[in-house]
């Protein structure tokens, strides 16, 4: 699979002997502005693609045959959302993790506190979930995951370990960043896509075609169709015979420092 380091010696070394094909031979330029945009297009989709796993380890699924999945939600704690979902859970003994926002915390700590006695996992999804926050610098990085971490830390006793960086961008920051705070990245293998499909049916069907054993499903407590549709899809996860584990026990992680 290509990975940064490698992806980018092999591009060093082609636009090198194109340049020196140039000096030498008098080759033409635009073979090295064709090599140039290659690589910056490989990079673009590195970083887009989470799974791609091109700049650093990322869990995105497990390997296995058994029909067990894991659900995972983003972006809450959120006062309307987050309760509907944990009743939601409760109703079907569905365990899940919720990667959370640290600055969304203040004023919404009950609920916060709910997950985990509820026996769901919390997760870091950094403090601010800046638009910019792959563009800050690994040391400003650290400084916002530490903050989500003290305040995850304050109200339920301990740190999270599990990081889904915001946006599910990736970079050579974001992996010094996962390396320096000893974070697992976490990543998913559905996109429920629930924060843009408004559509209820549509987010239905989609989701129920996506179904695969080991899958690690996004969701995010913010949005009103995904809350709507969660007990009929939840239904449709028990009738075809998959189980719901949690994302530590299905990729046997280790969710807390
Ligand atoms: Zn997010």
């Amino acid at each position: 699979m290509l990975k940064f380091r490698n992806t980018t010696i092999l591009f060093t070394v082609i636009i090198a002997v194109l340049l020196l094909a140039k000096i030498l031979l008098a080759w033409p330029v635009w073979p090295i502005g064709i090599a140039a945009l290659i690589y910056l297009t490989v990079l673009f989709f590195g970083s887009y693609r989470i799974d791609s796993q091109f700049y650093l380890p990322v869990v995105c699924s497990a390997k296995t045959n058994d029909k067990k999945i894991a659900i995972s939600f983003d972006d809450g704690p959120d006062e309307h959302y987050t309760p509907r979902i944990l009743s939601t859970l409760k109703e079907f003994h569905f365990p899940a993790i919720f990667f959370c926002i640290g600055k969304k915390i203040g004023g919404r700590e009950k609920i916060l506190k709910a997950i985990t006695d509820a026996g769901h996992l919390v997760g870091n999804h950094s403090f601010s979930h800046d638009f910019w926050f792959s563009m800050k610098s690994a040391e400003n990085m650290n400084l916002d995951l530490s903050a989500a971490d003290d305040e995850i830390k304050k109200i339920i006793g301990v740190q999270p370990k599990l990081f889904r960086p915001p946006y599910g961008v990736t970079n050579p920051n974001i992996r010094k960043a996962v390396e320096y705070g000893r974070y697992t990245a976490v990543g998913w293998s559905i996109r429920s896509m629930d924060t843009v499909i408004n559509d209820r049916n549509k987010l239905l069907s989609k989701l129920k075609s996506s179904l695969r054993p080991g899958a690690v499903i996004l969701f995010h407590d913010t949005s009103l169709t995904m809350a709507e549709i969660l007990p009929e899809f939840f239904q449709e996860i028990k009738n075809r015979g998959y189980e719901v584990v949690r994302i530590d026990q299905l990729l046997n992680l280790k969710p807390y420092a």
